[in-house]
Protein backbone atom coordinates (compact mmCIF):
# COMPACT_ATOMS: atom_id res chain seq x y z
CA UNK A 1 0.00 0.00 0.00
CA UNK A 2 1.49 3.55 -0.58
CA UNK A 3 1.13 6.62 1.51
CA UNK A 4 -0.83 7.86 -0.57
CA UNK A 5 -3.46 5.55 -0.65
CA UNK A 6 -3.65 5.17 3.11
CA UNK A 7 -6.25 6.83 5.56
CA UNK A 8 -5.55 7.66 8.83
CA UNK A 9 -8.19 5.34 10.25
CA UNK A 10 -7.27 5.94 14.07
CA UNK A 11 -11.00 7.57 14.79
CA UNK A 12 -12.99 5.72 11.83
CA UNK A 13 -14.98 4.28 14.13
CA UNK A 14 -16.02 6.89 16.39
CA UNK A 15 -13.48 5.34 19.41
CA UNK A 16 -9.74 5.44 18.77
CA UNK A 17 -8.04 2.50 18.14
CA UNK A 18 -5.06 1.59 20.36
CA UNK A 19 -2.04 -0.67 19.36
CA UNK A 20 -2.09 -3.08 21.55
CA UNK A 21 0.67 -5.69 20.81
CA UNK A 22 3.88 -5.73 22.86
CA UNK A 23 6.70 -4.50 20.88
CA UNK A 24 10.25 -5.87 21.55
CA UNK A 25 10.91 -3.15 23.88
CA UNK A 26 7.66 -3.99 26.17
CA UNK A 27 5.93 -1.15 25.15
CA UNK A 28 2.30 -1.58 25.07
CA UNK A 29 -0.82 -0.47 25.02
CA UNK A 30 -0.78 3.43 25.39
CA UNK A 31 1.54 4.23 22.49
CA UNK A 32 0.28 8.25 21.34
CA UNK A 33 1.99 8.21 18.42
CA UNK A 34 0.60 5.64 16.99
CA UNK A 35 -1.77 5.72 14.33
CA UNK A 36 -4.01 2.99 12.20
CA UNK A 37 -3.72 3.38 8.85
CA UNK A 38 -5.75 1.91 6.35
CA UNK A 39 -6.90 1.85 2.33
CA UNK A 40 -9.51 4.68 1.83
CA UNK A 41 -12.19 1.31 0.95
CA UNK A 42 -11.55 -0.32 4.50
CA UNK A 43 -12.03 3.15 5.79
CA UNK A 44 -15.83 3.17 4.58
CA UNK A 45 -15.61 -0.17 5.74
CA UNK A 46 -14.63 1.46 9.21
CA UNK A 47 -17.04 3.78 9.81
CA UNK A 48 -19.90 1.74 8.82
CA UNK A 49 -19.10 -0.74 11.41
CA UNK A 50 -18.13 1.76 13.79
CA UNK A 51 -22.17 3.36 13.19
CA UNK A 52 -23.37 -0.43 13.48
CA UNK A 53 -21.31 -1.79 16.46
CA UNK A 54 -23.47 1.57 18.64
CA UNK A 55 -26.58 1.22 17.12
CA UNK A 56 -26.21 -2.26 18.61
CA UNK A 57 -25.49 -1.08 21.85
CA UNK A 58 -21.75 -2.71 21.99
CA UNK A 59 -20.03 0.61 21.39
CA UNK A 60 -19.53 2.33 23.54
CA UNK A 61 -19.38 -0.14 26.05
CA UNK A 62 -18.74 0.77 29.61
CA UNK A 63 -17.43 3.89 28.56
CA UNK A 64 -14.71 2.21 26.10
CA UNK A 65 -11.71 4.75 25.91
CA UNK A 66 -10.22 2.79 23.13
CA UNK A 67 -10.39 -0.19 20.78
CA UNK A 68 -7.45 -2.36 21.07
CA UNK A 69 -5.80 -3.35 17.89
CA UNK A 70 -2.91 -5.22 16.55
CA UNK A 71 -3.11 -2.77 13.21
CA UNK A 72 -5.12 -2.53 9.63
CA UNK A 73 -2.26 -2.05 7.49
CA UNK A 74 0.66 -4.18 8.24
CA UNK A 75 3.53 -4.92 6.51
CA UNK A 76 2.98 -7.96 5.40
CA UNK A 77 1.67 -10.32 2.97
CA UNK A 78 -2.44 -10.28 2.45
CA UNK A 79 -5.59 -8.15 2.96
CA UNK A 80 -3.08 -6.47 6.43
CA UNK A 81 -0.56 -5.63 2.88
CA UNK A 82 -3.10 -3.74 1.06
CA UNK A 83 -4.75 -2.11 4.13
CA UNK A 84 -7.76 -4.14 3.81
CA UNK A 85 -7.53 -5.96 7.17
CA UNK A 86 -8.18 -5.28 10.96
CA UNK A 87 -7.23 -7.11 13.62
CA UNK A 88 -9.65 -7.01 17.15
CA UNK A 89 -8.08 -7.76 20.48
CA UNK A 90 -10.20 -6.02 22.66
CA UNK A 91 -11.71 -2.51 24.85
CA UNK A 92 -9.67 -0.16 27.27
CA UNK A 93 -12.47 0.99 29.24
CA UNK A 94 -12.44 4.79 31.31
CA UNK A 95 -10.92 3.24 34.15
CA UNK A 96 -8.11 1.54 32.34
CA UNK A 97 -9.63 -1.57 32.48
CA UNK A 98 -8.71 -3.89 29.75
CA UNK A 99 -10.93 -6.05 28.36
CA UNK A 100 -9.47 -8.72 25.98
CA UNK A 101 -11.22 -10.97 23.07
CA UNK A 102 -9.48 -13.53 25.17
CA UNK A 103 -6.52 -13.25 27.65
CA UNK A 104 -3.35 -14.06 26.01
CA UNK A 105 -0.08 -14.74 27.38
CA UNK A 106 1.09 -11.12 25.28
CA UNK A 107 -1.17 -8.67 27.35
CA UNK A 108 0.46 -8.96 30.86
CA UNK A 109 0.78 -5.20 31.33
CA UNK A 110 1.68 -3.58 35.10
CA UNK A 111 -1.02 -0.85 36.09
CA UNK A 112 -3.93 -2.45 33.95
CA UNK A 113 -6.41 -4.83 35.24
CA UNK A 114 -7.17 -7.49 32.50
CA UNK A 115 -10.05 -9.64 31.61
CA UNK A 116 -11.53 -11.16 28.52
CA UNK A 117 -14.82 -10.29 27.18
CA UNK A 118 -18.22 -12.31 27.88
CA UNK A 119 -17.90 -15.28 24.27
CA UNK A 120 -21.96 -13.60 24.01
CA UNK A 121 -20.02 -10.12 23.42
CA UNK A 122 -17.12 -11.68 21.63
CA UNK A 123 -19.78 -13.63 19.07
CA UNK A 124 -21.89 -10.34 19.10
CA UNK A 125 -18.86 -8.26 17.83
CA UNK A 126 -17.88 -11.58 15.15
CA UNK A 127 -22.14 -11.21 13.97
CA UNK A 128 -21.68 -7.13 13.56
CA UNK A 129 -18.52 -7.65 11.78
CA UNK A 130 -19.52 -10.31 9.51
CA UNK A 131 -22.42 -7.77 7.93
CA UNK A 132 -19.71 -5.64 7.28
CA UNK A 133 -16.46 -7.52 6.21
CA UNK A 134 -16.49 -10.43 4.04
CA UNK A 135 -13.91 -12.55 5.86
CA UNK A 136 -13.99 -13.08 9.59
CA UNK A 137 -11.34 -14.86 11.33
CA UNK A 138 -12.08 -16.00 14.88
CA UNK A 139 -11.09 -18.40 17.69
CA UNK A 140 -13.06 -20.98 16.65
CA UNK A 141 -11.25 -21.09 12.98
CA UNK A 142 -8.04 -21.78 14.55
CA UNK A 143 -5.67 -21.11 17.37
CA UNK A 144 -3.81 -18.12 15.96
CA UNK A 145 -7.20 -16.54 16.41
CA UNK A 146 -7.83 -17.45 19.91
CA UNK A 147 -6.75 -14.12 21.23
CA UNK A 148 -8.27 -11.59 18.12
CA UNK A 149 -10.95 -11.82 15.46
CA UNK A 150 -9.37 -10.41 12.09
CA UNK A 151 -11.33 -9.05 9.24
CA UNK A 152 -10.58 -8.27 5.74
CA UNK A 153 -12.82 -7.14 2.65
CA UNK A 154 -11.32 -9.99 0.28
CA UNK A 155 -14.59 -11.28 -0.19
CA UNK A 156 -18.01 -10.44 -0.34
CA UNK A 157 -20.29 -9.89 2.77
CA UNK A 158 -22.91 -12.50 2.06
CA UNK A 159 -23.69 -16.28 2.89
CA UNK A 160 -21.23 -18.19 1.04
CA UNK A 161 -23.39 -20.95 1.30
CA UNK A 162 -21.32 -23.26 3.87
CA UNK A 163 -18.33 -23.03 1.93
CA UNK A 164 -16.71 -20.42 4.31
CA UNK A 165 -15.30 -22.53 7.14
CA UNK A 166 -14.94 -19.24 8.99
CA UNK A 167 -18.17 -17.83 8.51
CA UNK A 168 -19.76 -21.27 9.22
CA UNK A 169 -18.18 -21.38 12.77
CA UNK A 170 -18.95 -17.95 13.40
CA UNK A 171 -22.27 -18.77 12.40
CA UNK A 172 -22.85 -21.99 14.69
CA UNK A 173 -21.23 -20.40 17.67
CA UNK A 174 -23.65 -17.67 17.76
CA UNK A 175 -26.50 -20.66 17.63
CA UNK A 176 -24.94 -22.59 20.24
CA UNK A 177 -24.70 -19.68 22.51
CA UNK A 178 -28.14 -18.59 22.09
CA UNK A 179 -29.98 -21.02 21.29
CA UNK A 180 -28.94 -24.34 22.01
CA UNK A 181 -25.89 -25.66 23.63
CA UNK A 182 -25.84 -29.07 21.61
CA UNK A 183 -25.39 -27.32 17.96
CA UNK A 184 -21.85 -28.29 17.13
CA UNK A 185 -18.90 -25.77 15.86
CA UNK A 186 -17.56 -27.94 13.01
CA UNK A 187 -17.70 -25.64 10.30
CA UNK A 188 -19.90 -28.25 8.44
CA UNK A 189 -23.42 -26.71 7.76
CA UNK A 190 -25.63 -29.54 8.24
CA UNK A 191 -29.64 -29.72 9.53
CA UNK A 192 -28.48 -29.06 13.18
CA UNK A 193 -27.14 -25.86 12.35
CA UNK A 194 -30.05 -24.83 9.45
CA UNK A 195 -33.01 -26.20 11.91
CA UNK A 196 -31.55 -24.42 15.25
CA UNK A 197 -30.97 -20.93 12.68
CA UNK A 198 -34.85 -21.50 11.51
CA UNK A 199 -35.71 -21.63 15.05
CA UNK A 200 -34.37 -18.76 16.09
CA UNK A 201 -36.01 -17.04 13.22
CA UNK A 202 -39.41 -17.78 14.45
CA UNK A 203 -40.07 -20.07 11.67
CA UNK A 204 -42.29 -22.91 11.47
CA UNK A 205 -40.70 -26.68 10.95
CA UNK A 206 -39.83 -27.29 7.39
CA UNK A 207 -37.54 -30.09 6.04
CA UNK A 208 -36.42 -27.39 2.99
CA UNK A 209 -36.11 -24.76 4.75
CA UNK A 210 -32.42 -23.22 3.90
CA UNK A 211 -29.98 -20.60 5.04
CA UNK A 212 -30.40 -17.77 2.31
CA UNK A 213 -28.46 -14.91 2.59
CA UNK A 214 -31.19 -12.36 4.08
CA UNK A 215 -32.17 -14.84 6.30
CA UNK A 216 -28.41 -14.93 7.53
CA UNK A 217 -28.05 -11.33 7.68
CA UNK A 218 -31.09 -11.39 9.89
CA UNK A 219 -29.95 -13.85 12.24
CA UNK A 220 -26.50 -11.57 12.83
CA UNK A 221 -28.28 -8.71 13.22
CA UNK A 222 -30.36 -10.29 15.86
CA UNK A 223 -27.68 -11.97 17.74
CA UNK A 224 -25.15 -8.24 16.96
CA UNK A 225 -28.51 -6.06 18.80
CA UNK A 226 -28.98 -9.07 21.29
CA UNK A 227 -32.43 -9.19 19.98
CA UNK A 228 -32.45 -13.11 19.65
CA UNK A 229 -34.22 -13.44 23.08
CA UNK A 230 -37.12 -11.74 22.59
CA UNK A 231 -37.78 -13.29 19.23
CA UNK A 232 -37.32 -17.12 20.58
CA UNK A 233 -39.77 -15.96 24.13
ZN1 LIG B 1 -5.19 -10.09 10.87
Amino acid sequence: MTDSKAADCTHALGIPFMYDRINELGVPYDNPNWRARCSKRFYETLLQLGKYLKECGILPLDGNKAVLTGGCYVDKPGQHGKGNACDFDGFLTMDDEVILYKDGIKHEVEGYRIRSMSRKLASRIACAISLHAGVVITEHYNSRHEDHIHFDIGREVKWHGGRSRSQNVVTQAALKLWHDKSVKIDGKIGSQTRNAMMVCLGKPSSDNWKITNSRWKTFLDKVAGNKLKESTG
